[in-house]
Formats: C-alpha cells, structure tokens, sequence
C-alpha cells in the first residue's frame, strides 16, 4: 500500500515546482523550530540518548532541513561544449536532473530524527517521494516527522512511514519493481545483504566503521582533550564516527592516557532526561554484552584497562584500553559501544598504516602541526573523510558525508544526496 501510495504520488510531485518543493521544507524548518523540546524527548526517550545530545541532534535536523530547502531551488544541470568532438558540431546541449521516483529510505536508532531527514530531505526537495522504513527500536522520532510534514502541507502519498522487521520489510523493498532506488544507513551486513539483493535499483550505503585519531608529537595534549572524550563516548559511542582506536606518538603516550582518563572519570552515566546525565543506557542489552565479551577478549590476549569495563545489563562504564592487538574485535570491528584504545607509535607512517588496515573507511581525525605530516595523511588515509586538526567525529549537514570499503558507497550531505537521488538527462538541439 505505502509503496502504489507513493507511486502514485510522484505523478503530480515530480511536477510540483521547485518554489513549493522548498516552502514545504520551509515550513517543517519553521514547525521544528516550535516543538524543539518535543523533539529531543522523543529522541532521548526512545534512544535514551542524553537530553542535551538529542536537543544537538533536532539543532542539526532543523539544518538539514533548511539546506534541503535551499537546494530544492537550485538544483540544475549543465551546458555540454559537443563541438569538442567532431561530429558534435551544431548543436546547443545541454543536461537536466530528473527525480528518480519511489525511493526506500532505511534509518538506524543512533540518530533517529537527523538521519531521516538526511534521506527525507534530499528526496523531496528533488522531486521524489519516499517510503521510510526507521529503526525498529525508535519509529518514534519518524511518525513525528511524518506528522510535521502533513502539518507542513505535504500532499498525501509523498512521504509513506512503514515499521516492522528490517528483514520482512527490507525484503519487500528489494523485490518491488516500483521501487527505484534503496537509501540505507546501518550496519554493514545489513547494508551487504541490501546491495546482494536489490537488483537494478540504485543503492546507497552508509555504513559503520572503527573510526581513528591520531595525535602526532608535539601535539598540545591539553587543548584536545575534551574534545577527544565527547568524539569517544558521546551518545555512549553509539555514533558510526565514534573514535574508537586512537594513535599516539610515543612521546606523548603517558600524559596523553593520564590527561583522557582524567577527564573520562567526569562523564556522568544516568538517565538520559537528566540535564546532567552524559551516558545513558545502550540500544540493547546484546550490545552491551557483545561489547562487553570483546573488552574481555582483548584484556586476555595483553591489553591494559586504563578506565572503566564494568557493565551491568544496559549501561557501560565509558572504558579506555591500552595496547591492544590490531586483530581483536575490539579494535578491527566496529564497538559501537563507549569503549576506545589507545596505542602508541614511533614513525608517523606506521600511524597511517594503522588506521588503514581496517576493514573500514569513514573519517579519520589527524592532530599534527607539521604540515608535511598534515598532508602525508590527507593523500595516504584511505577514508571518506581527513579531519585535520580535529576527530574523526566531526558533521555539519551539508559537507559530502560517506565512507569508502565496509563503510560503505555513495555520499550524503543534501547536494550529494540529491546528486544520487536524481537521474541526469541529456538534451542535445541539433541546429
Ligand atoms: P541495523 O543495520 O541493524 O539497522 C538499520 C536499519 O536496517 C533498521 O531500520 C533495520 O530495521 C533495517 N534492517 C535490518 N535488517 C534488514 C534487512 N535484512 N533488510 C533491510 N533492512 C533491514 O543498524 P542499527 O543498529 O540501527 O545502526 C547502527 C549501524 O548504523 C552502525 O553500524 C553504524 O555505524 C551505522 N550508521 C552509519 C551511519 C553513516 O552515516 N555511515 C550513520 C549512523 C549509523
């Protein structure tokens, strides 16, 4: 129903002009903006994801939206100089971007409200319609948005929310012919599994990945700190660009440890209502106990706990690891969990090599302050994404997001989602 629903929508919204496209995003901006506190509570409530952290996540929805809205008017093709082959004289061409049709949008828990947008938002403003299928643990957040764009004056049958199993409700997706394009942002069996399956449709994935930090000699430990914790542990590192291995130059490894466990012991864990909590309970008790197993794996085989690894059924501590084995799950899967190591290095390649041997390409973060260092990593990181000077767990909503390997293929970042949600149509004039 949701899928003919939407079928049939895009008869006349594919027709809707640019202008009336973006007031509609207009308007969910301006609704946002007035249930704001709504928002986050649904957020922190069905995610338990700390209260000032699900405010950030609506603060950063409002964005996506409002670029969404902005691109809605701009999107457009370009002129094509033909007579630079021969044979190509005479004529005037010339490409235009059409909507691709019914899209299957897939959303994970970890940002429930952002993430929809990111896949809603582009859709619409080119032209699209959309059956959203959110996460299983926070539809919540998702039948929110679908109210806001009825309030906004969607019309019917643009935007379609279906929950359920991802397994019973991706299947049906993947063998829809109406379907004509599957936008997935999750795990990377799931996102393995949907491009083994999806036949002809377009696919993009984005996926997870073992994100890494390295901090170079000379590197003002003290200035980075904070900045470090909240990319490690932030919604209980549950974000795919959580830092999860981190890269020390030897010089630096003791104070850095001392400095991060510091500052780690401060982080409160409660519930995520609570305008102090930090950390709050995890998505399921499996993935507390998964991550949990693994912490315990690698301190058998020689690592070090520098904090934490205490677990009950839902909560972790936030825990650091010192020198584990590259092979551990811990370290060469994603955690997705608040758990990050710490090794050291002597040569700023052996660092590079590191954080490339991963399965996993994401974004990586890079401190140094010497520039040759700055660009070694920029041309030999294989990742979507170099942070220079920063983390790896760094977004804004309208820079090219997307991984390279397991991380996944394709980019978000509502120009380049639209760029993967639009189908480019050439028109040549002969004269
Ligand atoms: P998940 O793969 O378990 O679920 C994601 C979505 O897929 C859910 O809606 C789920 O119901 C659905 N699904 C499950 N099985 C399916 C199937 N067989 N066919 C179709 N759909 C199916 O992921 P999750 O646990 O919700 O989220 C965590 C993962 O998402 C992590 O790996 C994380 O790194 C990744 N993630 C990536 C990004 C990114 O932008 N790269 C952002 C956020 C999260």
């Amino acid at each position: 129903m949701a899928i003919l629903a939407a079928e049939r929508a895009f008869i006349k919204w594919k027709e809707a002009p640019a202008y009336f496209r973006a007031e509609i995003l207009e308007n969910v901006v301006s609704l946002l903006k007035q249930q704001k506190e709504e928002c986050a509570r649904i957020i922190a409530k069905e995610a338990a994801k700390p209260i000032k952290t699900a405010r950030a996540e609506v603060e950063r929805t409002i964005m996506t939206y409002l670029f969404a809205a902005q691109e809605a008017r701009r999107i457009h093709g370009e002129t094509i100089p033909l007579d630079a082959a021969p044979g190509g004289e005479n004529r005037v061409t010339y490409t235009i971007r059409e909507p691709i049709g019914v899209i299957a949008a897939i959303t994970p828990f970890n940002f429930p409200m952002n993430l929809v947008a990111h896949k809603v938002g582009p859709a619409l403003a080119a032209g699209n319609t959309v059956v959203l299928k959110p996460a299983s643990q926070t539809p919540l957040s998702a039948y929110k948005m679908a109210e806001l764009f009825h309030e906004a004056g969607l019309p019917s049958g643009v935007l379609n929310v279906v929950t359920g199993s991802g397994q019973i409700v991706g299947d049906v997706v993947m063998k829809n012919d109406r379907i004509k394009m599957i936008t997935f942002t999750g795990s990377p069996s799931v996102g393995k599994y949907i491009k083994e399956n999806a036949g002809l449709k377009r696919v993009t994935l984005e996926l997870g990945s073992n994100s890494a930090l390295i901090i170079d000699e000379k590197t003002k430990i003290d200035a980075i700190i904070p900045r470090v914790v909240t990319g490690a542990f932030s919604f209980q590192g549950q974000v795919c660009i959580s830092i999860q291995r981190i890269y020390v130059h030897q010089s630096l490894f003791q104070s850095f440890v001392e400095a991060f466990v510091q500052e780690t012991e401060k982080l409160k864990i409660g519930d995520p209502l609570d305008e102090e909590t930090d950390l709050s309970a995890m998505i399921s008790k499996m993935d507390v106990k998964r991550a949990k197993s693994w912490v315990e794996e690698a301190v058998a085989n020689g690592a070090k706990v520098a904090y934490g690894s205490q677990a009950g059924a839902r909560m972790m501590k936030p825990t650091i690891l010192l020198n584990v084995p590259r092979e551990e799950k811990i370290s060469c899967q994603e955690a997705f969990a608040p758990v990050v190591h710490v090794n050291s290095f002597e040569q700023f390649e052996d660092a590079i090599d590191e954080v490339n041997n991963s399965d996993f390409g994401l974004q990586a973060g890079v401190y140094t302050s010497n520039l040759p260092h700055a660009f070694q990593a920029i041309k030999q990181l294989n990742v979507g994404g170099v942070m220079i000077n920063d983390i790896p767990t760094f977004r804004v909503d309208h820079m090219p997001y997307g991984g390279v390997k397991l991380s996944g293929m394709g980019r978000e970042g509502i120009k380049y989602a639209i760029e993967e949600m639009t189908e480019v149509k050439l028109v040549s004039f002969k004269l």
